[in-house]
């Protein structure tokens, strides 16, 4: 008998347990390797436990129905009440537990989340030991709280176009910080408006009048008694967004503002008495430092999507709609529909991809900073273009499925109660901070740059990108994809992906060449920008199709036999998707023929058909608590209309019969007689 899901009444809808009886692998195999092991696993689980054990942690659909203000309030109470409870556990012991706590178990954005991470980050990477050690104790235990003040109204991307300064006092042994337009006002730093008393403050050094580059000052800005800013401070909150509408992001004018010579960040460079500078570490550590929060970003693209696919999958297995089953009156499930696999099957691969590369780039960059503590530099290169253009390709790629995800629920989709208006709209600025995207994709390109002006010195590319070595032999393979057996082998997609970039890569620098009478600038902004981009972006997306595949290949890393043939179709799948959305150049190049767009179509349903029964399983492996994103379509009862209606019956416009103004501005007129 078919049963309707209840969260009251505690009913799993039967045909949400119908999909997960299809479950033929092990899901727990799967669960440990999503979040990055057993280990880890475990302590997101006891985390989830935590927020479990009080109601008040627990995030809520009354959420969608607060104002601004409301949800800054709730967040505070949620916050002290983890302070409270759990003082020992997340806040003394501050650093991963406190920031896996937020990502598991903080509805909206959590309050001094910009003090616990770029604040303190910076102040450990970018600050002496001297520094650190005043600072980093006060930090931990919220006696000084902060933010990372870099972007002004002006300049966001380019940072050497800062205009705060940081003038040099010799007598007074000061710095002066200075905000001296409009546009050198600090706008969008998070935490800055509401909960810093601290800024670190990136700005123009001058000393005896020159300018000696940008650096960072810790700046206090506000009374810690009275809250109130200092003397010389403007600070202000920016106002409504599209969406992070429960973080404080600031503006900030610094109007002639001193502070002690000591201030200055001064791991890597330190002014004397004297005003003469000295730079003490290699500037490049500075670059592996600001790695940290980007590299981040490429871990949570994954969760983040796979938050929005959890909720429309289990919508898309409940929901039906036409009755279009041969001999049966019932109507047919969303999923059952090609084109609703079309649009979660892809979005699978991609997360399965993202997740196991981030895992793999967490892991490069841990190695890397180890390495830098003792000054070598090898990786740098590597992992600053890896993180950057993951960071690029991942948040498209989770911002835009998560649009998939709302758009494939119909009209709920829309509604704030499914959850997925506020995933997406709190997801929107991974696309922007922390680099906006295309100045990524630039950053990543400029390693492509180098690798074939090494090559012409006859030095060979190493690890992910020795494919560039034989771009020669890659571009004679021809008419390779024509069948639906040739699109499904794992080698022939492994080679489309590497001829796409392989292809591109010898386009963009014939082209540079072609016109290098121009100037630099010239080449790479106007003339050649978008084929510099585009490079980059298929390298790297190749480049995540040889780290998944090396990583679930290898001996041992998966031991469900079921569970390893699933990643398999899921690479598969990802290969394809990749070479449907973007195939021109294989076209140019050869590889493919004119039945390849056929063939690749076709391995597509066929794979798409082979997973159907496993998508459930496959999604929930992730075993997110109903909690952390409530949502009235999505839960894991699969109820999707009683909740539905609950909620909306909750609204906060139905609390009255005649809502604020009707009675004063309408009524008068509804009801005067004619
Ligand atoms: C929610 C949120 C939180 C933030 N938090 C912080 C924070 O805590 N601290 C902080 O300092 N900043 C923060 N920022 C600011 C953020 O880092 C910047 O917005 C980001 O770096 C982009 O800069 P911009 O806004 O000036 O955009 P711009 O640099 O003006 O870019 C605008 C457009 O121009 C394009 N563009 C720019 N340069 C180029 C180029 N060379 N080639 C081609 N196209 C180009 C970009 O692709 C983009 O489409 C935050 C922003 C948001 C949205």
């Amino acid at each position: 008998m078919q049963t309707t899901g209840s969260i009251r009444n505690k009913v799993v809808s039967s045909d949400l347990q119908a999909e997960r009886n299809n479950c033929n692998f092990d899901q727990l195999e799967l669960t440990h390797l999503l979040w990055g092991g057993q280990k880890e696993y475990q302590r997101v689980r006891g985390i989830i436990a935590d927020v479990e054990r009080y109601e008040v942690l627990k995030g809520s659909e009354k959420w969608y129905d607060m104002s601004r203000e409301e949800q800054h309030e709730n967040a505070l109470l949620r916050l002290r009440t983890m302070y409270d409870k759990y003082f020992d556990k997340y806040f003394k012991e501050y650093k991963p537990s406190m920031t896996s706590w937020w990502s598991v178990g903080f509805q909206g954005l959590m309050p001094f989340m910009v003090t616990f991470s770029m604040f303190y980050s910076a102040v450990k990477g970018l600050g002496s030991d001297e520094q650190g050690d005043k600072w980093l104790p006060l930090i931990r235990t919220m006696k000084m709280t902060g933010c990372y003040a870099q972007t002004e109204l002006g300049h966001g991307s380019f940072v050497q176009g800062l205009e705060t300064t940081a003038t040099f006092d010799k007598e007074k042994q000061e710095f002066i910080i200075n905000s001296p337009t409009i546009t050198s006002f600090k706008f969008w730093p998070g935490d800055m408006a509401i909960y810093s008393d601290h800024a670190i403050v990136f700005a123009k050094l001058i000393i005896d009048g020159k300018a000696r580059g940008v650096h960072g000052f810790m700046v206090p800005t506000r009374d810690r008694q009275t809250w109130a800013p200092l003397p010389g401070i403007e600070v202000g909150e920016i106002g409504p967004k599209f969406g992070f509408n429960s973080k404080d992001n600031g503006y900030l004018a610094l109007r002639q503002v001193r502070i002690p010579k000591g201030n200055m960040l001064s791991r890597l460079v330190e002014v004397d008495e004297n005003g003469k500078m000295h730079v003490k570490g290699d500037p490049r550590a500075l670059y592996g430092i600001m790695l940290e929060t980007r590299v981040w970003i490429c871990r949570f693209a994954s969760q983040q999507l796979s938050q929005g696919l959890t909720i429309a999958a289990r919508y898309a297995v409940v929901r039906r709609q036409f009755s279009t089953l041969d001999a049966s009156k019932e109507e047919r499930k969303l999923l059952e529909y090609q084109t609703h696999m079309f649009k979660f099957g892809p979005l699978l691969a991609y997360i399965m991809v993202m997740n196991i590369t981030s895992k793999y780039l967490i892991q490069e960059y841990e190695t890397l900073e180890e390495e830098l503590m003792q000054k070598k530099f090898d990786r740098l290169d590597i992992m600053h273009h890896l993180s950057a253009g993951y960071k690029a390709a991942f948040s498209k790629i989770a911002y835009e499925g998560i649009d998939t995800c709302r758009q494939a629920c119909g009209g709920v989709g829309f509604s704030a109660h499914s959850g997925l208006p506020s995933l997406q709209a709190d997801y929107a600025p991974n696309t922007t901070y922390e680099g906006d995207n295309t100045v990524m994709f630039q950053q990543a390109a400029k390693l492509l740059l180098k690798t074939y002006k090494q090559s012409l010195k006859g030095e060979k590319a190493q690890g992910y990108l020795a494919y560039l070595n034989d771009v020669d032999g890659l571009l004679k393979l021809k008419g390779q994809i024509i069948t639906v057996e040739q699109a499904l082998d794992l080698d022939k997609l492994d080679k489309a992906l590497a001829v796409r970039s392989a292809y591109k890569y010898k386009r963009t620098m014939a082209l540079l060449k072609e016109i290098e009478s121009k100037s630099e600038n010239e080449r790479v902004h106007s003339l050649a920008a978008v084929d510099i981009v585009g490079m980059a972006h298929s390298h790297i997306l190749y480049v995540a199709y040889q780290i998944f595949c090396a990583n679930i290949s290898q001996l041992g890393s998966i031991k469900c036999p079921n569970l390893r043939g699933h990643l398999q179709d899921l690479g598969r799948l990802y290969a394809l998707s990749e070479l449907k959305n973007d195939s021109a150049s294989l076209y140019e190049a050869g590889y493919f023929e004119s039945t390849s767009g056929t063939a690749i179509q076709n391995a597509q349903k066929h794979l798409l058909s082979k997973l159907r029964p496993y998508m459930i399983p496959l999604i929930e492996a992730w075993n997110f608590p109903d909690h952390l994103l409530p949502s009235a379509i999505g839960n894991s009862y699969g109820d999707i209309y009683e909740t539905q209606l609950e909620w909306a019956r909750n609204s906060k416009l139905n609390k009255n019969p005649m809502p604020k103004g009707f009675k004063e501005y309408m009524l008068p007129i509804l009801t005067a007689k004619l």
